[in-house]
Formats: structure tokens, sequence, C-alpha cells
């Protein structure tokens, strides 16, 4: 798993159900309560969206609650972003083409990062946590000036260099020592 740089940035979360049976809220909840412990990482679970800096959707979005959707989204202050948990908050799932689903929550709102499985694993969504985390890092990255984003990968470049340069150094002392210990034999 590639380390990011905005680990340290803490995220509050708001959980929405738009029709979900619950086995995917259960694994949500498994994820924040102190098993998982996601809590740990600054994942913090708000009461409302106007606090939330992510939605987790979970379920097909049934035509009741695809209006309350929207509006719950509109609630959330910018920057903000979604994360759909479930093979049904993606596809529709097993109501696929049901009478009373509009299907997956992205025919409502934009979805950042999904959660593929029925229902997905605490470790799968702790995982999709380092996916926005990334997400948010490239987008940060884009959004700063051009000057500073070249003297950063001017950085990147130089310490790289003087990686090689030791690992060099480090090999060649190994030969040494292995010509040195034959020798002795
Ligand atoms: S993905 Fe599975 S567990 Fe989650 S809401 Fe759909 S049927 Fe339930």
């Amino acid at each position: 798993m590639r380390q990011t740089n905005t680990f340290k940035k803490s995220l509050w979360v708001f959980h929405l159900n738009t029709g979900s049976c619950n086995g995917c809220d259960i694994e949500i909840v498994a994820t924040l309560t102190p098993r998982y412990d996601a809590e740990r990482f600054g994942i913090k679970l708000v009461g409302t969206p106007r606090h939330a800096d992510v939605l987790i959707a979970t379920g097909p979005v049934t035509k009741e609650m695809a209006d309350r959707a929207k509006r719950v989204y509109e609630q959330m202050p910018e920057p903000k972003y979604v994360m759909c948990v479930g093979s049904c908050g993606s596809t529709g799932g097993v109501f696929y083409d049901s009478y009373n689903t509009l299907g997956g929550i992205d025919k409502i709102i934009p979805v950042d990062v999904y959660v593929p499985g029925c229902p997905p694993r605490p470790e799968a969504i702790i995982h999709a946590f380092v996916k926005l985390w990334e997400k948010m890092d490239k987008k940060a990255e884009k959004s700063r000036p051009v000057k500073k984003r070249k003297q950063a990968n001017k950085n990147k470049t130089v310490n790289k260099d003087k990686t090689v340069k030791r690992s060099k150094i480090v090999n060649k002392r190994s030969t040494i020592l292995t010509k040195r210990i034959t020798e002795q034999k």
C-alpha cells in the first residue's frame, strides 16, 4: 500500500442509508467501533452532513430516498467526498432493476470511491479511506502553484539521487567485505 502524505488529515463522516438491507451498515459500524477503531486515523462519525467531509452511502437508491440523498449531499460543506459502500450502492446489486429503486448512488450524486462487496469487510472500508486520502493528495498537488510544485519535484529527485548514491556505496563495501572473507578462508 502506498504511503500517503494526507494521512494526518482527519475525516469526519456522515453515514446515509439510501435503501440498504443493513449488512453494509453493520460493517461500517464495525469499522468505526473499537475492534477496527478507525478513529485512531481521525475518521470520526458525525451526526449532521453540515459537519461532514465524507458521505458514506449504502444501499441502492430507492425512489423515496433520491431527493433526500441529494439534499443531504447539498448540505455538506466543500470540499466534500462520497464513498459508496457495497455492491448495491455501486450498481443496484441484488436489487438491480427492482421496481422501487433507481440503481446506484452515482445516478444521484458524484461518487469518489467505491467499496465493492456484499457486504465489504471493514478492512476494505479502511482501504477505501486510504484511497480517498490519495485522491485528496493528487487534488491538492494539482491546486498548488506551478513554482512550488516544480520545487517539490526537484527535491524529490535530489533525495532519489542521494539514495541511489548511498546504495552504491553500501554495495561496494559489501563486495570488499565478501572478498576479504574469501581471502581469509
Ligand atoms: S451490498 Fe449486500 S449487504 Fe450491502 S446493502 Fe446490498 S445486499 Fe445488503
